[in-house]
């Protein structure tokens, strides 16, 4: 055989010890016989890069593990608190903060709400945010690894925000606002395509291999997967699905175009019909919460509102499985918290608008992971960048 030139043999190197930790972050703990088993790798190549892994502190070793006979294995775990991610979901009137280990999970959080679309007010709240949860990360060797951000617009390649309807927002560079104050990688998401990565790997989306994550909120955005990819166009902006028309002479939108399907299915109509309708019994409380009460106490006038909007995604969603005809769609964001009210509604569209065919062949899901999809993909992000960085991968 041919020698490798030292190039390719630091290459091989490099993709032993991503698989490796790979199959540690998946399958783990694992002996060093189960490894050298599972991947094929000789017993001294799987013994160097889980040393090298144990001094990068990714992975780390301990206890015995369960034996047939002789001497009991040494375990080897993923080390998922070597390091902390933060990922922020900015809606058009909250911002959910999340910060999580390396695996995912859910550290600390949280919520506040937002009272104005002015960008100097949002980002001092999203930098007060990413502060707040810094200060709570305990210590680690790596510390915070990066910050992803769901927004709700047109984020390009490069992390410009292009166009963010609801926010009123036209080229503003965030990230690069993010990194000079905190001096941490950062990554802008489009909320959709963040809120899709998050269900695929943590919630209703996990296994499956072509889902539409349609983000219902104060705007419809979607993030579009297909075979395990994020499809994101050819500059990166599709998805932007609140904005196809529904109704020919419907209402004007921000965008320009007429009768989008937000201005008809979203968090921002049951807001506004609520109010126009005077529909709930206490007048004090008119946001989300207080509506889901209502309804849950048989409020007709809600629950009329809430059928409308129903059928309304409906009819968006007849349109999204005839274009793409995906495995799976899962409604998420904070309109998914009405599942309740709105499956039948959805269900009776589909019935009477898709074709046997598209209507026996599509799931449809309301997000598993409820306020958290975007919030948890846009950390996801970061912690992907972070190990790709390393020319390593842990999901
Ligand atoms: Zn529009």
């Amino acid at each position: 055989m041919k020698n490798l030139q030292t190039g390719d043999q630091t290459l091989v190197k490099t993709m032993n010890k991503s698989i490796i930790l790979k199959l540690i972050a998946d399958k783990g703990p694992v002996s060093r016989a189960q490894i050298s088993k599972v991947t094929g790798l000789n017993k001294a190549t799987v013994s160097t890069q889980a040393l090298e892994l144990i001094n990068d502190n990714f992975v780390y070793e301990i206890g015995v593990g369960k034996s047939s006979g002789g001497r009991k294995p040494v375990m080897i775990y993923f080390n998922n608190l070597a390091g902390y991610s933060i990922g922020i979901d900015l809606g058009v009137n909250y911002i959910l903060g999340v910060l999580t280990d390396l695996s995912g999970n859910i550290i600390e959080e949280i919520t506040k709400p937002l009272n104005g679309i002015n960008f100097d007010y949002i980002i001092k709240n999203i930098i007060s945010t990413i502060e707040n949860l810094i200060h709570m990360a305990p210590d680690s060797p790596y510390g915070i690894v990066g910050i992803g951000i769901g927004v709700p617009g047109i984020v390009d390649k490069n992390g410009n925000i292009l166009f963010a309807p609801n926010l009123k927002w036209t080229q503003i560079n965030v990230k690069k606002i993010i990194e000079d104050t905190f001096n941490i990688p950062t990554r802008i998401e489009n909320e959709a395509n963040a809120g899709a990565y998050g269900e695929q790997l943590y919630g209703a989306g996990k296994n499956i291999d072509n889902i539409i994550y349609i983000s219902i909120g104060i705007g419809i955005g979607a993030g579009i997967m297909i075979n395990n990819t994020l499809y994101t166009g050819s500059s990166g902006i599709s998805g932007e699905i609140g904005h196809l028309s529904i109704e020919a002479n419907g209402i004007k939108c921000s965008c320009g175009n007429r009768g989008c399907w937000e201005l008809y299915a979203s968090e921002s109509v049951l807001l506004s019909e609520v109010e126009k309708h005077q529909a709930l019994t206490d007048e004090d409380g008119k946001n989300i919460e207080s509506i889901i009460n209502e309804a849950r106490n048989g409020n007709i006038k809600v629950l009329q509102i809430l059928n409308t909007i129903g059928e309304y995604i409906g009819i968006g969603l007849t349109n999204i499985i005839n274009t793409f005809n995906p495995e799976t769609i899962i409604i998420g964001n904070r309109m998914a918290q009405f599942a309740n009210w709105l499956t039948n509604p959805i269900e009776h569209m589909l019935e009477e608008r898709l074709s046997t065919y598209h209507k026996n062949n599509t799931q449809i899901y309301f997000s598993e992971l409820g306020n958290y999809s975007c919030a948890l993909g846009a950390s996801y992000f970061s912690i992907s960048n972070f190990f790709s960085n390393k020319k390593l991968t842990v999901i």
